[in-house]
């Protein structure tokens, strides 16, 4: 399969589309042809299983077909369960039994997996550093899934003073082949020196460097995999096709799904469930599109106001109306969050992170025909995750997932660093 920029320009395959990250032109990558499948002919039972399966076509000319199936054993170490909230017509996809208990770790162990088995073919000795600038999350995730993998070193940026103690943590207790820098400014500094890094000619000279962000198209594979595996886990069971409901921010979870719909997979219809950040409603309500700053909420992670991929989308359905048939967006406001999550621990005993609240509040406002559905809602983050948020709405403490609380144990150590790039190219050039 041959992947090309949003943008035009010239194809690549897979594993170099990974290594770049972004195409020279700016653009995202696409496959210049989306597979399909006859949901009948799925063979694979486990999420790995259907995950070798359905990204096989992906991998075509990458030499690295034969190891797939190791890649997603590798990468989909843990559970995935797909659960029910109310019978037969509303259920919960949990993408957050990770490291670091956030959907995040599915898209970037399966990056780390499928880079270090492309390095092990590669001809260039030198180690792979992977640079990431993080306010929070992300960074956390891919410290965590490229911890130890051979041949690759991550660097990993974040504002001093700006992340929360458990960020923190997770940001700074891996050592071995994965350095925290803490940056002495705010998280623009640390994306800026990232950027001026990538950009310094001796550096690109001396060391090979690459960034793991969530635009990537490695990391948006595993997610079409474990949309393709909730639709035909529910349709084999039930005999029907779900819609699903997504939390959405930069538009990566959302994406991923409508591309397991147009590969044939059994998704009925596709919700994104978004916080204050309107950008996407706002779109589809009246066809023009406006980017802006983003706005602070309680879902955090999805404060995003100029979500990158919704290139990819325009990419698949270039007909506004097309596209509007084929996705529908809903705004849901702190207080709505708030409430929701009361409500629900109220009459399911069930605690959402506010990300995934944000999908619950959707499913309770669509008009009752539309309820029975049946519904799969994307559960994106360990709610002990957002204990600050949580806790005092349901009036109780969170038990923390072991996972983390394994994190939270190791000790920590980082770099302080100045935001000036001849100082963090020293630490590039020194690094052992
Ligand atoms: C990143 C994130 C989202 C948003 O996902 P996108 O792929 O950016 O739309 C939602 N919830 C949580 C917990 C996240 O970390």
């Amino acid at each position: 399969m041959r992947y090309l920029s949003t943008r035009g320009g010239q194809g690549t395959d897979l594993v170099d589309a990974m290594m770049r990250g972004l195409a020279a032109d700016g653009g995202l990558f696409v496959p210049d042809e989306l597979p399909r499948f006859d949901p009948h002919a799925v063979r694979g039972e486990s999420l790995a299983e259907i995950s070798a399966e359905v990204l096989a076509p992906f991998f075509e000319g990458t030499g690295l077909e034969g190891e797939l199936g190791s890649i997603c054993r590798d990468a989909f170490d843990f559970p995935l369960p797909l659960k029910t909230v109310l019978d037969d017509k509303l259920f919960v996809l949990e993408l957050f039994h990770g490291p670091t208990a956030a959907f995040k770790d599915v898209g970037a162990r399966f990056l780390a997996a499928l880079m270090e088995r492309a390095l092990r073919r590669s001809k260039d000795a030198r180690p792979l550093t992977i640079l990431v600038a993080t306010s929070g999350d992300t960074g956390g995730a891919v410290a965590a899934a490229f911890h130890r993998r051979r041949g690759i070193r991550v660097g990993v940026l974040f504002p001093k003073g700006q992340v929360s103690p458990r960020q923190q943590h997770q940001l700074t207790c891996w050592g071995d082949n994965v350095r925290a820098f803490e940056i002495d400014g705010p998280f623009d500094a640390c994306q800026a020196l990232v950027k001026a890094a990538f950009t310094d000619p001796g550096l690109q000279r001396r060391h090979r460097m690459t960034a793991a962000n969530s635009i990537n198209i490695g990391r948006l594979l595993p997610q079409v995999a474990y949309h393709a595996a909730a639709s035909l886990w529910h349709w084999r069971q039930h005999g029907t096709a779900a819609g699903s409901i997504v939390p959405s921010g930069n538009l990566g979870n959302g994406m991923a799904c409508v591309w397991a719909r147009a590969m044939g997979l059994p998704v009925r219809e596709i919700v994104l469930a978004v916080n204050s950040n309107r950008t996407i409603p706002d779109y589809l309500a009246t066809g023009q599109w406006q980017p802006r700053a983003s706005v602070a909420t309680l879902a955090s992670a999805m404060d995003v106001g100029n979500p990158s991929n919704m290139e990819r989308l325009r990419n698949l359905l270039p007909d506004f109306a097309e596209l509007r048939a084929n996705i529908e967006s809903y705004p849901v406001d702190d207080a709505e969050i708030r409430a929701q999550i009361a409500l629900d621990y109220g009459r399911y005993g069930e605690v959402w992170c506010p990300h995934t609240a944000t999908a619950f509040w959707v499913y309770d406002h669509l008009p009752p025909a539309r309820k029975t559905g049946p519904w799969i809602v994307s559960a994106t983050a360990h709610p002990a995750k957002f204990e600050t948020i949580v806790e005092p709405v349901i009036g109780r403490a969170l038990p923390v997932p072991r996972a983390l609380a394994e994190l939270l144990d190791r000790p920590t150590a980082s770099t302080p660093l100045a935001p000036r790039l001849e100082d963090f190219a020293a630490e590039i050039d020194a690094w052992k």
